[in-house]
C-alpha cells in the first residue's frame, strides 16, 4: 500500500518548542497515495468513493452537498470532522450513479438547482469525480452550478486531470455547468508548512495546478486565506503576484476567505500551539468534539 509511512497521520502536534512532532511535515504526494488506497475502490469496475454524508447548505445561495470522506492536507484551520484525520474510520463507498442521485433528491426536495462534492479533497478519486461530473453534464439543464473544491495537489501531480476537467468545467463551453474552486494556502514555505502541515518543498504545487487550469480553459478562480492571524501582507502579496503572473484575471477573481474557528477546528488549532487564535480555555463545543474523536 502506497504511503504507509503515513498510517497514523492524523493532525498537526507542536511540541512545548514549538516543533511539529513527526511525521509531520507531511508530503502531500506521499498522503494522497495512502488516502486514494482508503477512501477510492474499485467495486466490480466501478470507480466508487468514501462519503459520510448528503446534505443540503445555504452557502452559493443553496447548494446540495455529498460530504466525501479523505484529503492530503492537513491545515490547522481545518473545519471537516474527524473523517479527514481517520479516513478508514469513516463513510462508506458510493457508486458515481449512487453520488449523483442522492444529490438529485436533495435538490429536488429543497427545490435547489447547484450542487458540490465537500468536506475533504474532491479530486483525490480523480475516476470517481469524472464519473460522476459525466452524469451532472449529461442533465445540465438542471443545473446552474456544480462546485468541484481542490487544493490542487493531484491535478498538479496528474497531467491530464485539468484537461479532463476542462469537458465538464469549461471557461468557453456555456453547455457546461461545472466550476472548480482552488484553494490555495501559502505562497511562502514555512508559513504554508505552519498552515498545511506538509513539506515546505510543496508550496509550489497548487500555483502549477492554477497554471494548468488556466491553460486547460478550465471554468475556476481561486479562493485564498487572507485572515491575517494566518496569512501575512508579506505571503498574500506573494501569493497574488504569483497569480498575477499566470493571468491577472487569476488575481482578480480571488475570492478572500475568514475562518470561523468551527470546533473541529479549535481543536486542531489548539494542537498546533496557536492559543492566540484558540483562546486559553477549552469551550463546551470543543470538548464535546474531542470526547468523540478516535483514540491518537
Ligand atoms: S484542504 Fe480543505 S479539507 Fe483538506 S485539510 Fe485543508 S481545509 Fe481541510
Amino acid at each position: 500500500m502506497p504511503g504507509q509511512e503515513y498510517k497514523n497521520v492524523h493532525y498537526a502536534y507542536r511540541d512545548s518548542n514549538g516543533n511539529l512532532y513527526p511525521p509531520f511535515p507531511v508530503d502531500p504526494v506521499k498522503l494522497t497515495g495512502y488516502t486514494q488506497s482508503i477512501v477510492c475502490r474499485e467495486i466490480d469496475g466501478i470507480p466508487c468513493r468514501k462519503y459520510t454524508d448528503f446534505y443540503a447548505v445555504g452557502v452559493y445561495g443553496g447548494i446540495a452537498t455529498a460530504y466525501s470522506v479523505g484529503c492530503n492536507f492537513r491545515c490547522i484551520f481545518c473545519w471537516v470532522d474527524w473523517s479527514r484525520d481517520w479516513p478508514e474510520k469513516y463513510g462508506h463507498f458510493y457508486s458515481p450513479r449512487n453520488v449523483y442521485t442522492k444529490l438529485r433528491q436533495i435538490m429536488k426536495s429543497k427545490g435547489l438547482r447547484k450542487a458540490r462534492i465537500s468536506g475533504a479533497e474532491s479530486t483525490i478519486c480523480p475516476h470517481h469525480l469524472c464519473e460522476v461530473l459525466k452524469l451532472v453534464h449529461k442533465d445540465a439543464d438542471d443545473f446552474d452550478l456544480f462546485v468541484i473544491e481542490t487544493n490542487g495537489i493531484v491535478i498538479s501531480q496528474e497531467k491530464t486531470l485539468a484537461s479532463r476537467l476542462e469537458e465538464f468545467a469549461s471557461k468557453k463551453n456555456t453547455q457546461t455547468v461545472g466550476h472548480v474552486r482552488l484553494s490555495i494556502r501559502g505562497g511562502l514555505p514555512d508559513a504554508y508548512t505552519a498552515k498545511t502541515g506538509c513539506i515546505p518543498e510543496s508550496v509550489d504545487l497548487p500555483f502549477i495546478a492554477a497554471e494548468r487550469l488556466w491553460k486547460a480553459g478550465v471554468s475556476f478562480h481561486v479562493a485564498v486565506v487572507v485572515d491575517q492571524r494566518f496569512t501575512s501582507t508579506d505571503e498574500k502579496k506573494i501569493i497574488y503576484d504569483r497569480l498575477y503572473k499566470i493571468n491577472p484575471s487569476i488575481r482578480y477573481s480571488v475570492e478572500e476567505e475568514y475562518l470561523d474557528p468551527y470546533p473541529h477546528a479549535l481543536v486542531r488549532l489548539r494542537a498546533a500551539g496557536r492559543v492566540d487564535v484558540t483562546g486559553k480555555s477549552i469551550n463546551k463545543k470543543e470538548q464535546t468534539v474531542l470526547l468523540k474523536r478516535p483514540p491518537l
